[in-house]
């Protein structure tokens, strides 16, 4: 019956459902050739601590400057590439282009971070350390300290023993790693005990509904203890307006991102957006007496 509905349902015009429709047929040539063409960018999303404003760091977002439809955001394509040996591929031209990135800023005197997303298919790659070290090493400026690699937390759990074993090994060879999307994927405490990422990115869904939905404030309020107890960094994702960045210092969330601050950016605009850039004065002033 469900099947039925969905199927009724994609003849009416929806364009959210058209674009989701149209992603499934987005080909993998298609992505290879567009790979090929260079067509490929990465955006970069400021990461900053909420009350006294520091920029730690951006979150590298890749988008496809394509020939016919335009700027297109990686839900659109990176579903396609679920499970198929191209999403290494696309990764390491992300991890390529996040280095280089840090190189040019560097040289200009930007010392700052990037993060990168990681494909679940990346984390079983059995080169994907050495890779990562030869890719550091094209790159003599950048420290390892610099790029932090976003896991998913439902990427984490579907290998746990191999995946906890991973990001040891790469914290060891100097490199952050973070759990992306932490609180949608049911991980137990025993999981976080195990996986010793250093930062915790709280999921946006629930940052975005902590202030009209006491069950979310709830869970936010509990990833925020676990960090702590756990002697995590805890980062939340999808701080859209100022109350909710408020809210979040109120609750001793250090560290943020979201449209409040900025939404992704071209590289070139960085720059400027970090000389222009100033903390709200409500969470200058929310301040958590220590
Ligand atoms: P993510 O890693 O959780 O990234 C955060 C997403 O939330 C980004 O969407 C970002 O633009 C968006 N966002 C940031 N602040 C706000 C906010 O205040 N409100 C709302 N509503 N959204 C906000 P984007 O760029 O469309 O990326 C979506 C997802 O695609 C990412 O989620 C990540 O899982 C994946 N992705 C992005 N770049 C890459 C990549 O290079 N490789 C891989 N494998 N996945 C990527
Ligand atoms: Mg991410
Ligand atoms: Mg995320
Ligand atoms: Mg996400």
């Amino acid at each position: 019956l469900a099947k039925l509905a969905g199927k009724n349902r994609a003849h009416l015009f929806d364009p959210i459902n058209d674009e989701t429709t149209r992603a499934q047929f987005m080909r993998i040539d298609e992505i290879h050739q567009g790979l090929l063409k260079n067509e490929f960018v990465l955006h970069y999303q400021p990461k900053v601590n909420l009350s006294s404003g520091a920029v730690v760091g951006f979150e590298a977002l890749i988008r496809w400057q394509h020939p016919s439809r335009g700027l297109l955001l990686p839900g659109l394509f990176i579903p396609a590439l679920s499970q198929h040996p191209m999403a290494v591929n696309l990764g390491n031209w992300v991890i390529d282009t996040a280095l280089a990135q840090l190189a040019q800023w560097n040289a200009l005197g930007i010392r700052t971070t990037v993060s990168v997303n990681i494909d679940s298919l990346q984390l079983h790659d059995p080169d994907f350390a050495d890779r990562l070290q030869r890719q550091l090493n094209a790159q003599p400026s950048v420290q390892p300290w610099q790029l932090e690699l976003e896991i998913l937390e439902t990427g984490a759990l579907e290998n746990m023993a191999h995946v906890s074993a991973l990001v040891n090994h790469l914290q060891r060879m100097g490199f952050e790693c973070a759990l992306d999307d932490f609180g949608t994927g049911y991980s137990s405490l025993t999981f976080l005990k195990q996986l010793e990422a250093r930062t915790i990115k709280i999921d946006q869904s629930f940052v975005r509904g902590m202030l009209d939905d006491a069950q979310h404030a709830a869970i936010v309020n509990s990833v925020l203890d676990l960090a702590r107890n756990f002697t995590r960094r805890a980062l939340a994702e999808g701080v859209e307006t100022e109350a909710h960045g408020q809210a979040l210092i109120e609750l001793g969330c250090e560290f943020g991102q979201g449209y409040a601050i900025a939404h992704a950016m071209p590289a070139d605009t960085v720059a400027l957006w970090m000389s222009q850039w100033q903390v709200p004065a409500s969470w200058a002033a929310h301040r958590p007496a220590v």
